[in-house]
C-alpha cells in the first residue's frame, strides 16, 4: 500500500486516550489491502503491517491471506526481532532452515531472528495468519507480573 493509504487507514481508526482501534474488516476481505515495499521484490495482496496505523511502540504485527496455491517467492531472516505465525484458518507449510513444518489452523510458530524461513500455501484454500515480531529477548514482565487489578468497575 502507499504512504497515503496508510495514512487514510490510520485517520479512520478510533483513537482513545489509552487506545487505538481499527477495524480492517472480516478476513475475506483482506485482499483489499496491497503491500509495495522497495526491499520486496513484488507486490504482496493480502497483507495489512498495523503498527503505523494503531500506533503500536513494541511490535509489528500484519493480518494476512495468502490464497491458495501461492508460495512467498524468498527466504528471509531478521536483525534483531524474534517473529510468532499465528494460522487462524487453512493450511500450508514453513520452511525454517531447511526444516519443514506443517501448520493449519491453531498453529503457532515462533522464529528466532536467524531463522531462514519461507512459507507457502500447497492447500486448496486460502491460508490466514497473523504475525507478530518484537525485539528478541525483550519482554520483562510476563503477564501475572505485570498485569494490575483495577479498582474501577466497568462503565457498560
Ligand atoms: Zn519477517
Amino acid at each position: 500500500m502507499t504512504i497515503k493509504e496508510q495514512e487514510k487507514y490510520a485517520e479512520s481508526a478510533r483513537k482513545g486516550n489509552n487506545f487505538t482501534a481499527y477495524d480492517a474488516g472480516s478476513l475475506d476481505e483482506l485482499f483489499q489491502y496491497e503491500l509495495h515495499h522497495p526491499k520486496i521484490p513484488v507486490k504482496v495482496k493480502g497483507k495489512l503491517f498495523l503498527r503505523d496505523i494503531l500506533g503500536l511502540t513494541g511490535m509489528q504485527v500484519s493480518l494476512n491471506r495468502l490464497p491458495a496455491g501461492r508460495t512467498v517467492p524468498f527466504l528471509h531472516q531478521h536483525k534483531q526481532n524474534e517473529e510468532l505465525y499465528i494460522f487462524i484458518k487453512g493450511s500450508g507449510q514453513m520452511q525454517i532452515d531447511g526444516e519443514v513444518v506443517e501448520v493449519k489452523e491453531g498453529t503457532a510458530v515462533r522464529i528466532s531472528p536467524d531463522g531462514q524461513r519461507c512459507w507457502r500455501n500447497n492447500s486448496t484454500e486460502d491460508l490466514y495468519y497473523i504475525v507478530i515480531q518484537a525485539k528478541d529477548g525483550s519482554l520483562q514482565q510476563d503477564t501475572f507480573d505485570d498485569g494490575m487489578a483495577s479498582d474501577q468497575p466497568p462503565v457498560w
